[in-house]
């Protein structure tokens, strides 16, 4: 019996006991005349649409979408009793996804081959079949993802990658092997993988059996299909580095989308989504202001605490203060989430202009360069040459060379770059041979970095002026992209 008839039956029996136990009232009091009848019944609708009126009003505050239950898991034992795969129909749409548009242009074409696959087919075109979502915890893949589904109007069967591995051998495969085959007969439909990780971790030294046998069967389905069925399956990760290779072939995950921290851009939009339909007096840029480093999520539980903070001050509405009373709870509750003092971020904005400025100049291609991450191209050519290499050293030591320059000290956040400066100084003289003489002797490591560091550090005196001034914009927007720098270099040249 479903769900549904369930609570029908549950219904109907509760009103047929009511009357039964109104009228044996009536009946014991003497009362039993038709004015007190009538009147009792009204009494009992009146209870009733009270009821229905107060469940609507429940599952409103509710997420839109519910995630269906999945493992029922008998006491004691651990082990599953029926594990059901059920797909949701997701109502979320683009526009509650807030900023990441590069994300979302990327996922419109997908949007496009959901609806209309026989536009593609007729054509003989395949989509990707997986696509890698990328990025750290709470940047919205899984919202991305439910928003993809809902654009399209395509069933969507959410799973998560610790589930499918299981303590008894052949379990995770068995799931997996499910799972496709209830999207494929819904199709076009969406899985979407949380933490795909779990399943898909390189598979190294230590072996786990369940673990391998259910990434393979992953494998195997996903090579099972074609791209033209109109499965999508979207994995989500925040450590790319950890998966197995045989994931990433073409074929099965052959599209990556990187979702990062929101820049301060994005974390307005976020802040007005989240604030819809809520009173508040203040500006919202503020705000974005002092949350560098937060998330989504982190932003979304922000506004929560934020509301019932001022709530509780008997206030109509949320002022800029109700947000700096509780953002250091929020920041407690999350792990790890690097927020960053005024300063530092005057550190980071004058290290990372300094990087791009000396990236510009030595002809090492990027697209944006933000407070959090640099988006420097991979090479993609088979040779390299040492000047190259050696203008890709120079733009890694160009943070620090700047920063010590201008501040007159030397900070820990460079360790990350001086490290890969290191690595390829390394490789350099090594691998490449490209040293004094052909063995490579480890001393010369050392000298190249010593020999490019002097070097940027003449090219940050060149360059003062227009650091200072990609400085200033870092500041403000926490990112620039390449054409800024040649915007600024018509201003000031
Ligand atoms: P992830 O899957 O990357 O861990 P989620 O998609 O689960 O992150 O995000 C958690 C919540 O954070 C979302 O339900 C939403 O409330 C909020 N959120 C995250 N990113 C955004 C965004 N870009 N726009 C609006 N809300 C967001």
């Amino acid at each position: 019996m479903s769900k549904n008839n369930k609570n029908l039956l549950i219904t109907i029996a509760v009103i047929v006991i009511l009357f039964a136990l109104l009228i044996t009232a009536g009946i014991k009091s003497g009362n039993l005349n038709s004015s007190v009848l009538i009147s009792q019944i009204i009494g009992v609708f009146i209870v009733l649409i009270f009821f229905v009126f107060l469940i609507a009003l429940i599952k409103n505050f509710f997420p839109k979408t519910q995630q269906p239950q999945q493992v029922q898991v008998e006491m004691n034992t651990g082990i599953e009793k029926d594990f059901v795969i059920k797909p949701i129909t997701s109502n979320y749409t683009f526009k509650d996804v807030a900023g990441i548009n590069e994300v979302k242009e990327e996922l419109i074409e997908i949007v496009d081959f959901l609806k209309n696959p026989q536009k593609y087919r007729d054509f003989g075109i395949n989509l990707p079949k997986g696509v890698l979502l990328v990025g750290p915890p709470g940047v919205g893949k899984t919202l991305i993802a439910k928003a993809l589904a809902g654009e399209a109007g395509v069933p969507f069967f959410y799973q998560s990658g610790s589930s499918f591995v299981q303590m008894y051998v052949g379990v995770g495969a068995k799931r997996v092997r499910d799972l496709f085959s209830k999207a494929k007969a819904m199709a076009p439909s969406i899985i979407f993988i949380d933490e795909i990780d779990a399943i898909g971790k390189a598979r190294g030294n230590l072996r786990n059996d369940e673990r391998e046998a259910t990434l393979n069967q992953l494998l195997t389905e996903m090579d099972g299909f074609e791209g033209s069925e109109g499965v999508i399956v979207i994995g989500a990760t925040n450590k790319v580095e950890l998966l197995d290779e045989a994931l990433l072939r073409p074929g099965r995950f052959d599209r990556r989308i990187f979702v990062e921290l929101p820049g301060l851009k994005d974390r307005l939009e976020i802040l007005k989504v989240h604030m819809k339909n809520k009173p508040f007096k203040g500006n919202l840029e503020n705000i974005a202001k002092m949350t560098v480093g937060f998330s989504g999520a982190a932003l979304a539980s922000l506004v929560n605490e934020a509301s019932i903070y001022a709530l509780k001050q008997g206030k109509h509405f949320i002022e800029e203060s109700d947000f700096y009373a509780v953002k250091d709870k929020v920041l407690m509750g999350k792990k790890r989430l690097n927020t960053y003092s005024p300063k530092e971020k005057e550190i980071l904005s004058y290290y990372q202009a300094s990087k791009a400025v000396i990236a510009d100049w030595l002809g090492v291609d990027f697209e944006r360069i933000s407070l959090v991450k640099d988006d420097f191209k991979e090479e993609d050519k088979e040779i390299i040459s040492k000047t190259e290499i050696m203008s890709k050293i120079e733009t890694l030591l160009a943070g620090r060379v700047g920063v010590e320059e201008r501040f007159n000290e030397k900070y820990s956040n460079a360790h990350k770059d001086i490290k890969k400066a290191r690595e390829l100084a390394y490789k350099m003289i090594k691998d490449y041979g490209m040293g004094e003489n052909i063995t490579g002797d480890e001393s010369e490591v050392a000298k190249i970095l010593d020999e490019a560091y002097k070097e940027t550090k003449e090219l940050y005196v060149s360059h003062k002026l227009l650091i200072e001034k990609v400085y200033e914009k870092m500041l403000k927007d926490e990112v620039i992209h390449k054409e800024d720098i040649e915007k600024i270099k018509n201003e000031i040249f």
